[in-house]
């Protein structure tokens, strides 16, 4: 049985039945889950429905409860990282970092306003915009970055008077049970519920009568699925989804000057961020040197068990993903690639792949054309920049883009060229608690975070009041 509990009406409430949770650093079981049933997610919901009157009522109570959230966040994270470590794989570093970005997430949105806008007011009419909350939210994350996603669905949700039922990955459910119970201090019962699960929990969360508005992170073959789901009741969704970013390099870059900030932009958490570099175009004749560059860093990173202090990237997250890197650079040898670093998964046990830089490849081969969400990143040279953006933007995939030169106001202009939902000039990725983070295309719909963020969470109601 587990040692963890749900979160449901404000109770630690243990499973009926439990899942091994793995740890991708040796590929072992090393702790369980609760594995939620049905009539466990029907009480969240329902706990979660009840608690909104007395939720939607205060402001300044949410904005206390998420403040209060925060310091309870912290006051945790000394024990949750290392959690976070064990079924994530990332360096402890990382996850403390994780921790105090959840706690920040926290901070940040309990200070939002929610507009209420005044479009007439005279002698006769007064004309109101206001935000209303929706109601339930069903919260779905990934298992990349289980706290910090949660938070950037939980803390604006709960500030806009929303309740809240969260599921993580079943790949990553220890660390995001913890923040339920670390939050179950400060928040009244059924404001947050957490529950975990397989798959088809998520599917009866999105499909279940109660929840007006999914908030998804995950793939874009999942994303599509939550859509219909939601569908037949008209439920509101954002879809946070998959990426195959492009960083576009021009001819007036130093390649040493740039490449520790590609190297990262392309294997911070080993490759496992939806805004990774997941495509570098560079001119012909930067083509070696930079290649040259990435590889020597793709050679001296130090990859491990995330509890070793000097390592830098950890383990894939799970045996599926792993496969499926394993797939995308064998499929790239096939077809004719070369490797400058890496090329293969390391031996001894673990999820570990090499890092990977992939030489000779082109459009039509996996690796370029799907994300390949893991350490193996193709550098694809180009003739003229006309054809690397048409290259970068001939994708269904609209999450990210970058480009890299030192006329700023050139590349500012390329970047701005990009389809895409975020756009970077010398630097990749960013995410920030106060500026808007979607995707456009197959990337997703909606966006998370700051002001506009917050407006996915309400609805609106135009107010008309005839004065006389
Ligand atoms: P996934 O789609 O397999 O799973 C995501 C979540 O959905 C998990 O909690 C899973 O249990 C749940 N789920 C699975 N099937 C479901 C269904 N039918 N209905 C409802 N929920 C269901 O994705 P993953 O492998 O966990 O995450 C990796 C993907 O997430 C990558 O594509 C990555 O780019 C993307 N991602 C996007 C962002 C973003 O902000 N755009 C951030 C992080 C990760």
């Amino acid at each position: 049985m587990s040692d963890s509990t749900l979160t449901i009406d404000g109770k630690n409430v243990p499973g009926e039945r439990s899942f091994g949770v793995i740890n991708p650093a040796t590929g072992q079981v090393f702790a369980e889950a609760p594995d939620a049933t049905r009539a466990q997610l029907d009480r969240a919901m329902d706990a979660a429905s009840r608690a909104l009157p007395g939720w939607q009522a205060d402001l300044e109570r949410r904005r206390k409860a998420l403040r209060d959230g925060a310091a309870a966040i912290r006051a945790r994270a000394k024990e949750i990282a290392p959690l976070l470590t064990r079924e994530q794989g990332k360096p402890l570093a990382r996850a403390n970092e994780e921790l105090a970005g959840t706690a920040a997430w926290f901070d940040y949105s309990a200070g939002l306003e929610i507009p209420l806008e005044v479009v007439q007011d005279d002698a006769d009419t007064r004309i109101e915009v206001r935000r209303r909350p929706l109601g339930v939210v069903a919260a779905i994350t990934a298992w990349n970055y289980p706290l910090m996603l949660a938070s950037w669905k939980i803390a604006p949700a709960l500030l806009a008077g929303n309740t809240v039922v969260l599921k993580p990955s079943p790949f990553t459910p220890l660390s995001t049970l913890a923040l339920g119970d670390a939050l179950r201090e400060v928040l009244p019962p059924g404001v947050l519920n957490v529950v975990s699960g397989g798959d088809e929990l998520g599917a009866w969360m999105t499909s279940h009568p109660i929840p007006r508005k999914i908030s998804f992170t995950g793939s874009v073959a999942t994303g599509k699925r939550v859509a219909a789901a939601a569908a037949p009741d008209l439920k509101r969704v954002t879809l946070e989804l998959g990426g195959n970013d492009p960083a576009i390099v021009l001819e007036d870059v130093d390649p040493k000057a740039v490449a520790d900030r590609l190297f990262w932009g392309a294997f911070a958490n080993t490759g496992q961020i939806c805004t990774a570099i997941k495509r570098v175009f560079v001119p012909e004749k930067l083509y070696r040197p930079l290649v040259a560059e990435l590889a020597l860093r793709a050679k001296s990173v130090k990859m491990g068990d995330g509890f070793d202090p000097e390592v830098q990237l950890g383990p894939l997250n799970n045996r599926m993903q792993f496969e499926r890197v394993c797939e995308l650079v064998e499929d790239a040898r096939q077809h004719g690639a070369s490797f400058a670093a890496g090329g293969k998964p390391r031996a001894g046990g673990g999820y570990f792949f090499e890092p990977t830089i992939v030489t000779d490849v082109k459009e039509g081969t996996r690796i370029v054309d799907e994300e390949q969400f893991g350490p193996a990143l193709p550098v694809l040279p180009y003739r003229d920049v006309e054809e690397a953006i048409a290259r970068a933007n001939a994708t269904h995939y609209g999450l990210g883009g970058s480009v890299w030169s030192t006329d700023v106001s050139r590349a500012t202009e390329l970047a701005g060229r990009l389809e895409s939902g975020n756009a970077w000039v010398n630097q990749h990725p960013v995410a920030l608690p106060y500026t808007p983070f979607g995707g456009s295309k197959w990337s997703g719909i909606g966006v998370e975070n700051g002001p506009w963020g917050l407006l996915g969470f309400t609805e609106i109601q135009t107010l008309i009041v005839k004065k006389r």
